[in-house]
């Protein structure tokens, strides 16, 4: 088979490692790629905002199929303009992306469905939701309806931080405000193969969202993560298929826009059982970095029968070893940071066993590796515990010289109280 791949992130390099490991696979192309990817796909310099020249170099090139790795083509509607030309994408249509792109479009689908997620009210004026924000009083939560990249969410615990959060919100022409009840819980990420109707359960992570130690500073895209997620037992992922997973989908067959990709839930676990934070219409980063090197089996085949709608009888098998994945990010990242500063010692790195190194933002010039972009590398490990994978990802880490980059030393930090104490 030939496949294209679209996106240039530390997911698409885990996703790229994968597909290139499968016994189906004729010639992998990623656009536009990065230095890491290069390793196991031919990088192309493609538009992929160009529909048209995507689709002319699938059809020049003889593609069988175009996996999207970003949110941002997905809600362009790539997927829909590969299948109006005849060629196989993984992924939702633009309509069904609006699971992602949408915030008030999942609330309002939740609510149809008894689907539990936190109560809410959709806002187009800041008053309004001001008032409402009193009555219901902090902590409370208001998010911006559209994609942000994981920025657009702000947790407050006073009033005051919320209205705030209101009125810069409502700067922007168009906004839209969601503002919900605030959950207490710990957090899971949860990945499941749609094809329209089925859903076959992929695997649960959990990440580390704030850019430093001890889960402080900013918000990030993620720093870090590890799978499988502790507090995802077999019963928490019983619930969430029937109560939420599975509802979804059927309200989205209902709709006419049939649900088929990855769907990514974020979860809270909360004392009443899995509640729906939100939906991401694509795989997580960097919780994909964990997921592919914990996935067994050939994912191709996976990829392709969510497009077919051949998922119902299909089976994946996992390591059941831990793997977890440090993102190293440029100094400054998520705000301004410097790029084109040297990275050096990744062979070295990557000898550490157990351990492969997946590149997001880097670019080759000549024999020299350089960053490129806010977050930079994932080292990713797996070992018999948390705890050790946590050991060998720093270890790799120390023999990585990038004088300009950061990590957090704490990845997995849950996960390795639970070992300790267990
Ligand atoms: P989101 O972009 O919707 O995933 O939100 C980003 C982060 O904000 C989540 O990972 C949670 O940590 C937090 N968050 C979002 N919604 C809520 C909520 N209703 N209650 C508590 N925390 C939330």
């Amino acid at each position: 088979m030939n496949i294209l791949l679209i996106g240039s992130g530390g997911r698409e390099h885990a996703l790229a490692w994968k597909m290139a490991a499968s016994p189906l696979l004729t010639k992998l192309w990623c656009a536009p790629g990065n230095a890491g990817i290069a390793q196991d796909a031919e990088c192309v310099a493609l538009d992929v905002a160009n529909h048209a020249a995507v689709i002319d170099f699938c059809k020049m090139n003889k593609v069988d199929l175009v996996v999207v790795g970003p949110e941002a083509p997905l809600a362009a509607g790539i997927v829909d303009d590969l299948a109006a030309a005849g060629i196989k994408a993984f992924g939702p249509s633009k309509a069904a992306s609006q699971l992602e792109s949408s915030k008030g479009f999942t609330k309002d689908i939740c609510k149809a469905n008894n689907i539990p997620t936190a109560a809410y009210e959709r806002f187009r004026d800041a008053d309004a939701a001001k008032a409402y924000i009193r009555k219901q009083g902090a902590p409370i939560v208001v998010k911006a309806d559209g994609l942000a990249a994981g920025k657009g969410v702000v947790v407050a615990m006073t009033l005051a931080e919320a209205e705030a959060a209101v009125d810069a919100l409502f700067t922007a022409a168009g906004a839209e405000a969601v503002v919900e009840e605030f959950m207490e819980g710990e957090e899971a990420s949860f990945f499941v193969l749609c094809d329209g109707d089925n859903a076959l359960p992929l695997a649960a992570a959990q990440d580390h969202k704030r850019a430093f130690d001890g889960d402080k500073g900013p918000n990030t895209g993620g720093m870090g993560a590890y799978s499988p997620a502790p507090v995802f037992t077999d019963a928490v992922r019983e619930r969430t298929m029937s109560e939420i997973i599975l509802p979804t989908l059927r309200a989205m067959k209902a709709m006419g826009m049939p649900y088929k990709g990855v769907l990514f839930a974020g979860l809270m676990i909360t004392r009443d059982g899995p509640k729906l934070i939100e939906y991401n219409a694509r795989f997580g980063d960097p919780e994909t970095q964990v997921l592919m090197i914990r996935l067994m089996s050939d994912l191709v085949p996976a990829l392709l029968a969510s497009v077919e709608g051949e998922l119902k009888h299909f089976d994946l098998r996992w390591y059941p070893e831990p793997a977890l994945t440090v993102v190293m990010a440029a100094k400054g990242y998520p705000g301004d940071y410097a790029k084109g500063t040297v990275i050096e010692g990744l062979g070295d790195a990557a000898k550490i066993e157990g351990v492969e190194i997946f590149h997001a933002g880097t670019k080759a010039a000549g024999d020299k590796i350089l960053a490129n972009g806010g977050r930079v590398l994932n080292v990713t490990a797996t070992a018999g515990t948390v705890s050790e994978a946590q050991r060998r990802a720093y270890e790799a880490i120390d023999r990585i010289r990038w004088p300009e980059g950061f990590c957090r030393r704490d990845i997995g930090w849950q996960a390795v109280a639970r070992e300790q104490k267990s």
